[in-house]
């Protein structure tokens, strides 16, 4: 890829939490910006608005990732505004939580048709096409819950294992297409994802973390955009946790 050639990045759920600080964080490192959202289009609008005031050209796009139709749709809507995907970040997600003998099986399968299916259907979406450019990030986002479990949310911690599974077998298929694809795994990150979670549950987990402290949505992206950089082209099917010591 030359140096002059604009790159783009596709972030699912890029309107808030995680995901809009993953867009800002590529947008400075001048990355175009297709940014997803679901059901909230005044955030994504809003994080449209904060790209364009870092210099990079970003979009919109309505799309549900846990559809085929909605995945391909998002990949061609990027494809059609800026003629190339570089980097997917799978970052869409949400949480059903409880103990498993009360867990509906519409809440495992929402949080897994969302969070893992919905990665598998972007990165369906997008392989053809990276491996057509011999250039590609695919950057998955897991949890510290995917590699240690958690009671409470057996639906999410399967999904973020599997998108563990998923990250290594793709980037094994890619590999000699100079496509990456790595996973991210933060620990407990300060979103409306964890706004959302009871008081006592809040204090417990912080209790569990080396580094006293929750993380920020920036810390995340950081390594997102690392993992992202043309530089990062020998890192392939890790997993890189960003949880202020939870997993050692
Ligand atoms: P938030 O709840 O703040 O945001 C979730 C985002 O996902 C929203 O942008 C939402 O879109 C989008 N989304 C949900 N369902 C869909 C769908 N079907 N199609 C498209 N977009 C969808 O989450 P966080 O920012 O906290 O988390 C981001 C990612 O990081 C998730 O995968 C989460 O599991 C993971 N993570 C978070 C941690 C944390 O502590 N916060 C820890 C470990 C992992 P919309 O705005 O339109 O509703």
């Amino acid at each position: 890829m030359s140096m002059e050639m604009k790159r783009v990045a596709v972030v699912t759920g890029g309107g808030r939490g995680i995901g809009r600080a993953v867009c800002l964080a590529l947008a400075a490192k001048g990355f175009d910006l297709c940014v997803n959202y679901s059901g909230n289009a005044e955030a994504a609008a809003e994080t449209v608005r904060l790209c364009g005031e870092l210099g990079v050209k970003a979009v919109a796009v309505q799309a549900d990732v846990s559809t085929a139709e909605g995945a391909e749709a998002l990949v061609e809507a990027a494809g059609a505004e800026f003629g190339r995907v570089d980097v997917l970040v799978n970052n869409a997600g949400v949480t059903r939580d409880g103990l498993l003998v009360r867990m509906s099986e519409e809440d495992f399968d929402k949080v897994v048709d969302t969070n893992l299916k919905g990665a598998f259907l972007c990165c369906k979406a997008v392989a053809r096409r990276m491996m057509r450019q011999r250039y590609g990030r695919i950057i998955n986002l897991s949890s510290v819950v995917g590699l240690r479990g958690n009671a409470g949310q057996a639906n999410y911690a399967a999904s973020k294992a599997g998108l563990i599974g998923l990250t290594k077998s793709l980037a094994k298929e890619l590999a000699t297409r100079n496509v990456t694809v790595n996973a991210v795994a933060p620990g407990f990150i300060t979103t409306d994802m964890t706004n959302a979670m009871p008081e006592a549950a809040r204090t417990a987990t912080l209790n569990t973390i080396p580094a006293g402290r929750a993380g920020l949505p920036e810390e995340v992206a950081h390594a997102v955009t690392f993992l992202a950089a043309e530089e990062s082209a020998y890192i392939t099917g890790q997993v890189l946790s960003v949880d202020g010591g939870m997993a050692m």
